[in-house]
């Protein structure tokens, strides 16, 4: 294929992938939201918004739903949950929390420090309420910074919670350019086959053609690039023939243009 004709097949891919990102950011589906029961107890950003700031940092290493509802166990596991009453908590009986009657997350040695070190930074950097972490409309880059200061948030879950204030809550951000996508290995395989990075791209070769894909919001095309790894992008035997991305993606079986028009893509 000449330089020109794979230049138009790669601004197909990107074009496809921002509109499904733009699709699954404008109306998530229901298993990319929050569940249920913390849906409706982490909406209550303005009564409890360490809720949320508590369950992104539950968010390591376990599905995501899992980290909510540690945070509504926590909750009733402590019987209080205003800021005032956490401020108050004492490692030791936060420990206890953490642990009995069984272990409230699979590190939850580590968690612990990191819950009491949140509650420590809410209290001396916010006054104890949590939104002022989002709520004088920051930048997205400044966002993520506030989130970083957290022991235990690092780039990929900071960026995930400044898009879920963004997308899910409507927080008002200033410039959505500095949510980047996460290097996960779901999105660096989908972007390897997709041929958009060598194989064993490194995470900053991830963030950075995410920028370049998107630049005014990275982060808008990490969704769609985690859903083809996760479901149909597999590491042996993709599901093309699944995939929304066949009809444009260098790795699908050649026969794909047979059926591009049968598949057609109906989300974007
Ligand atoms: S078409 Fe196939 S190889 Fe290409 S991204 Fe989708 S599942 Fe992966």
């Amino acid at each position: 294929m000449s330089r020109r004709g794979s230049l138009v097949k790669r601004e197909a891919i990107v074009q496809r992938l921002r509109s499904r990102g733009r699709a699954l950011f404008d109306d998530p589906p229901p298993s990319l939201r929050f569940s249920d029961g913390v849906t409706r107890f982490t909406r209550e950003l303005r009564r409890y918004p360490h809720a949320f700031v508590f369950a992104c940092i539950f968010d390591r290493q376990v599905p995501s739903q899992r980290s909510e509802q540690a945070t509504l166990e926590l909750a009733r596991r402590l019987g209080v949950f205003s800021f005032p009453a956490l401020a108050r908590l004492t490692k030791k009986r936060l420990r206890a929390a953490m642990t009995r009657p069984t272990k409230l997350h699979r590190f939850h040695g580590d968690m612990t420090v990191n819950i009491y070190e949140a509650i420590r930074l809410i209290e001396s950097k916010y006054a104890g309420d949590a939104a002022r972490i989002w709520n004088d409309s920051p930048s997205a880059a400044q966002l993520v910074a506030r989130f970083r200061e957290f022991r235990g948030m690092g780039p990929k879950l900071a960026n995930v919670a400044a898009t879920i204030l963004a997308r899910d809550f409507h927080i008002g951000l200033r410039d959505l350019s500095g949510i980047d996508v996460s290097p996960d290995v779901h999105v660096g395989r989908a972007l390897w086959r997709l041929g958009l990075l060598p194989r064993d791209a490194s995470a900053d070769q991830v963030i950075r053609r995410g920028r370049q894909m998107n630049p005014s919001f990275p982060g808008l095309l990490d969704l769609p690039l985690w859903e083809v790894g996760q479901s149909w992008c597999h590491p042996a035997e993709p599901e093309c023939a699944a995939c929304y991305m066949r009809d444009v993606c260098p790795s699908a079986p050649k026969a794909r243009s047979r059926f591009t028009s049968e598949f057609h893509f109906h989300h974007s």
